[in-house]
Formats: structure tokens, C-alpha cells, sequence
């Protein structure tokens, strides 16, 4: 039985990075490609519950969806794929890194994490750049970890949140497996007057640095290492639970 992939993303359909992952997986396996229409970045792990989902074909196993990346992994779980069931899912190849607290709003990671939730071993892969994307080196890599997880699988409860440096392959200087880490962030929020003379938000952001955590994701990254970090869905503190437990009881 020939081993069975579905990808996605949350750039939407007619992201380069979804068709570089395609391409280097098919040397893997039987691809099936269910990703969002349009881009959902920042889709966090939304589900679609109150209207109807529409899947087009696009040609043969790849089909777009007027959805959230969380929305394709379960219209392909339990409807496209309900009678072929995927040996692993993979989202990505994600424009731009999700490190850190990235994580918690990524529609790239929450694709991967309605993987694990419905019991496949899902990876989530992001390139760390905002243009002139080395896809080449991220496929590569990607290529690798799909190979390994295939070999070892993951534990019931964990996914892979992978993180490639945005340089030619021979730059990068090797693999870590690391941890979540925490950036810093200034500006916050841009206040501004419409031209309608209304008051108006937007929530910006621009990285002033990040926190010194050793081993951390970002900082494997930014020191040209493939970053792999194993997320565990239980979010639950179970160092503070303990404490919790006493403070609550007086
Ligand atoms: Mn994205």
C-alpha cells in the first residue's frame, strides 16, 4: 500500500509553498492537497460551524475549500478522504516563521493540530522569511522529517512545529530540536484617524527581539538551524496544578 499524504496551509490554494511541498512529497506517496481558497494566516484554529463548506476540485486530489485550515483537515479527514484515511498531514510550506507565541494564531499550526486532535501524526513547516523564499532548502528539510516520522510515527498527542532558516541548503548548519520560545514585541497597536474622520485600531506588531530562552525555536532559527519543536496539545501546567491544588484547599 503506497503511503498516503494530505497537505495543506493557511496561504490558501495557489501558495507557492504548498505546490513545493506537493512536489517533493509525491516522491513519498499517493498527495492529496485540501487547502483553504484564499489565505487564512493567522486563522488561528477556527471551525467553521454555522454555514455550509463548499470543496471545488481543482484537478485530481487536490480540491480548495471556502473554509479555515482546521475546516480542510476535517472536510478531508471525515468527508474527501473518509474512505482513505491520510498516514500523516502536513500544512506548509508556511511564508514566514511561526515561533514563539506565533503558534497560538497560526492557521499553519492549528492545521497540523486538528491532525493530532483527529489522530494522525501531523507536522506544521514554515519558512522564515517574507519574500524570496528558498523553497528549495525547505523542501528538502521538510522531505527529511515527513521520511522520519513516517519510520517512527509521533506520541498520540504531539505534532512537529518545523522552522527552516530562509538560505540556500549548503547554509544551513544543521537541525535542532528545540523549544517554544517568547518574542518581544513593540507597538502593539496602531491608533489612526479614517479618512470618514472615525477612529479606527489596527493591530500591528513588529518584533523588537526576543526573549533569551535557551535552546528556543527562535533562536535556532535566527542562527541558520532547522528548528523542530514537538507541541503537545494538553496545555494543561501540571507543575502548577499541583500548587493549585494546595492554594485553592485553604
Ligand atoms: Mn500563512
Amino acid at each position: 500500500m503506497p503511503v498516503r499524504i494530505l497537505i495543506s496551509n493557511d496561504d490558501g490554494i495557489n501558495s507557492a509553498g504548498l505546490d513545493a511541498l506537493v512536489e517533493v512529497l509525491k516522491t513519498v506517496g499517493e498527495v492529496f492537497v485540501v487547502a483553504p481558497d484564499r489565505e487564512q494566516s493567522a486563522a488561528s484554529h477556527a471551525l467553521s460551524l454555522y454555514r455550509p463548506l463548499r470543496v471545488e476540485e481543482i484537478s485530481e486530489n487536490i480540491y480548495s475549500v471556502d473554509g479555515t485550515p482546521t475546516d480542510c483537515i476535517n472536510v478531508a479527514v471525515n468527508g474527501l478522504l473518509k474512505d482513505k484515511k491520510p498516514d500523516l498531514i502536513i500544512s506548509g510550506i508556511n511564508k514566514g516563521e511561526n515561533v514563539g507565541d506565533d503558534i497560538t494564531y497560526s492557521g499553519t499550526v492549528s492545521a497540523a493540530m486538528e491532525g493530532t486532535l483527529l489522530g494522525f501524526p501531523s507536522i506544521a513547516v514554515s519558512l522564515a522569511s517574507k519574500n524570496d523564499f528558498h523553497f528549495e532548502t525547505a523542501s528538502h528539510y521538510s522531505l527529511l522529517i515527513v521520511k522520519h516520522v513516517l519510520r517512527k510515527s509521533l506520541p498520540k498527542d504531539t505534532l512537529l512545529n518545523v522552522n527552516i532558516p530562509n538560505l540556500p541548503k549548503g547554509k544551513i548548519k544543521g537541525v535542532k530540536v528545540t523549544r517554544q520560545g517568547k518574542r518581544v514585541y513593540g507597538e502593539p497597536i496602531v491608533e489612526n484617524i479614517d479618512p470618514r474622520g472615525r477612529k479606527y485600531y489596527w493591530i500591528g506588531g513588529n518584533e523588537l527581539g526576543f526573549l533569551d530562552i535557551e535552546n528556543s525555536d527562535i533562536i535556532a532559527v535566527h542562527n541558520g538551524y532547522v528548528s523542530v519543536t514537538p507541541i503537545k496539545l494538553d496545555l494543561t501546567d501540571y507543575n502548577f496544578l499541583d500548587r493549585l491544588k494546595l492554594e485553592l484547599k485553604t
